[in-house]
């Protein structure tokens, strides 16, 4: 359904996305995450047809829809793809109905089917008794709700979100992640989803692609990510907590991997790890920093000024800041990455 092919943008110097190729079927849904100047927004105004490509080409059910070798692209009104930004970007002076019926209009949509579609995106969407209200007489979720409704309204089918929950509270935003999965099943529509928040996008995704500097580091399903990432960034970027990595020479001498890994970094997933009390032959010791119930579990958290280790563990010794806390390190690691982050085995 969309297919990226070695899709490249520079700005004045400056390359923003490069050289990325990711293939999406009909009805994923897609997230692009990473750090903050990733190129993740660029490579959504990039779908929605904001900004044309340096390189590559993208094409939505098989139909070309920018080349950077042309320097072509279909302006964003002809592309089929609704947008929501981080701003909800409501016209201030129409009240919630109007609001979602400009799209329509402006399709050219009769009077009578207009006022049909708008009663059932509204009730959708659970804002039915707002239609009458104006953006400033209703709530920032309220806002947000009203703006999905005003991209929906046309039947896209390709939904992109840049950042769409970044300004809701803590509560609202996990029952918008809910809340905006059953309405792209509902459309049946593909999406196209822009967050920093890795738990966001692990939770959403049917597919993810991680980025970094420009580049995706690795695409998969969130399982894939979690069970195999292929690079160091990619094992301490995703997971609840996300996995640890020791420098191969941080590895105590008394450890039987101890002389292996070749100034890389072994990964060790955070339910891999034990606390003891003491120090042993195959414990680090790290400056407690933190714990924190999960799921009738404790994760310990130790750090130094370059490790920084979570465990998460049924029993947990009593720790205070300032204490010593004892990480023992498996004789097997979960994986191995080379000094360059790159996976080895
Ligand atoms: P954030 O999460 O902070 O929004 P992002 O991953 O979405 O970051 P982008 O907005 O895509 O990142 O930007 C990627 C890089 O490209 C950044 O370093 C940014 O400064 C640069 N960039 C973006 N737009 C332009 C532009 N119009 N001109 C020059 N550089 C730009």
């Amino acid at each position: 359904m969309i297919r990226i092919s070695n899709l490249s943008k520079r700005f004045a110097g400056f390359q923003a996305v490069s050289d990325v190729s990711i293939e999406v079927p009909k009805g994923a849904f897609l997230v692009l995450v990473g750090p903050s100047g990733c190129g993740k927004s660029t490579m959504l105004r990039m779908l929605a047809g904001l900004e044309t490509p340096s390189a590559g080409t993208i094409a939505f059910d098989g139909k070309l829809v920018s080349d950077g070798a042309r320097s072509w692209t279909i302006e964003p009104a002809r592309r089929n793809a609704g947008l929501v930004f981080q701003s909800y970007a409501l016209w201030p002076h129409m009240t919630v109905g109007g609001n979602v019926e400009w799209p329509l209009k402006v399709a050219g949509m009769g009077r009578a089917e207009r006022r049909a579609r708008i009663g059932e995106v509204l009730g959708l969407l659970g804002i039915d008794k707002l239609a009458e209200r104006y953006p400033n007489e209703i709530s920032g979720g309220q806002q947000q709700r009203v703006a999905i409704a005003r991209m929906i309204a046309p039947k896209p089918g390709i939904l992109l979100f840049d950042e769409p929950l970044s300004n809701l509270d803590a509560k609202l935003r996990v029952e918008m992640r809910t809340e905006l999965l059953r309405i792209h099943r509902a459309t049946g529509a593909t999406s196209v989803y822009v967050t920093h928040d890795q738990v966001e996008a692990m939770t959403m995704a049917s597919h993810v692609a991680v980025m970094n500097g420009g580049r995706v580091e690795q695409f998969g399903s969130p399982d894939e990510l979690v069970a195999h990432p292929q690079s160091a960034f990619v094992a301490t970027f995703v997971g609840t907590p996300p996995a640890n990595l020791v420098p191969a020479n941080a590895i105590p001498a008394g450890h039987p991997l101890s002389g292996q890994g070749e100034g890389g970094a072994f990964m060790f997933r955070p339910e891999e790890l034990f606390v003891d009390e003491a120090a042993g032959p195959r414990t680090i010791v790290l400056d407690y920093a933190e714990a924190s119930p999960v799921a009738g579990r404790t994760m310990i958290t130790g750090v130094s000024k370059d490790m920084r280790l979570t465990a998460v563990v049924d029993r947990a010794p009593t720790l205070r800041v300032g204490q010593s806390v004892h990480f023992r390190i498996p004789d097997r690691p979960a994986a191995l990455f080379s000094r360059e982050g790159a996976l080895v085995r």
